[in-house]
């Protein structure tokens, strides 16, 4: 069987070339790292999970309108997704205080904000993703004024639909980070949601109790990763409910 070819590995997935032209595999890696890599595990499943959550939440933002890169999920690990030129800028929606913003701004996390916030970081490794203004992303030229629109507007079309589907299952939206393709069609450039949604990229409290159930609890040392994702696909009905006796749910289909 011949070998398929790997176009890029990162801290979390490895992308080959897919079958059909314009087509890309995606293969979950349960990797984890925080602090742009400086704290790394593998975290036994979670590329599992994160497969099953991003096929979920993409394929909802696909029904109601959102363009994703999402096509078919292929097995445990892997999904089928449309090629497209990452736009370098990783998107940040924030609907309360948590993380850098409490950090930068003094603010206690949990804060509610007065509105949902939108930042953008440049997609830079080395640099740690800085923090950018629309300023600098026009005078560098890395987004139109057209793109940044339309960015602002597919954020926040995301921000309400996650919003809603966790606060259905009594989790709330603390804050997340979505990456921005570009597809062309004939002569048109469109741009659709990419990368990957997942509590590796969200911030996610339970209503009730507060728990962490997202990447906090690897980077804080606050319990098992993957028992936090589990829970979050479960409620989510991602994943079947098991009752505890019976063990951990298992990480099939
Ligand atoms: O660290 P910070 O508070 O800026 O993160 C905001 C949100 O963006 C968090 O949900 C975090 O998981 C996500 N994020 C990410 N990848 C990054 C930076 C932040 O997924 N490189």
């Amino acid at each position: 069987m011949a070998r398929r070819k790997k176009i890029y590995e990162g801290k979390a997935k490895i992308l080959y070339e897919g079958p059909e032209p314009g087509t890309i595999v995606q293969y979950f890696k349960d990797d984890a790292t925080a602090f742009n890599a400086q704290k790394k595990d593998v975290i036994e499943g979670k590329g599992v999970l994160n497969n099953r959550l991003s096929e979920f939440f993409m394929t909802g933002l696909n029904n109601i309108g959102v363009p994703t890169h999402f096509l078919k999920r292929l097995n445990m690990r892997e999904q089928l997704v449309r090629a497209c030129e990452i736009v370098p800028l990783e998107i940040i929606v924030r609907n309360f205080a948590a993380g850098s913003l409490a950090t930068r701004l003094g603010i206690e996390e949990g804060t509610p904000l007065p509105r949902p916030i939108v930042e953008y970081c440049y997609k830079d490794d080395k640099l740690g993703d800085p923090l950018v203004t629309e300023e600098h992303i026009a005078a560098f030229g890395w987004a139109s004024q057209q793109d940044m629109d339309d960015i602002l507007s597919l954020s926040l079309r995301v921000n309400d639909f996650l919003s809603g589907l966790m606060y259905g299952v009594g989790i709330k939206l603390v804050d997340f980070k979505i990456e921005i393709g570009r597809v062309y069609d004939g002569d048109f450039q469109r741009l659709i949601i990419a990368d990957e949604i997942s509590p590796d990229s969200m911030r996610l409290w339970d209503i009730e109790t507060g728990q962490k159930l997202d990447k906090d609890v690897f980077r804080r040392d606050l319990g098992s990763l993957t028992d936090a994702y589990t829970e979050v696909a479960q409620r989510l009905g991602v994943m079947p409910k098991q009752a505890t006796h019976l063990g951990k749910p298992k990480l099939i289909n």
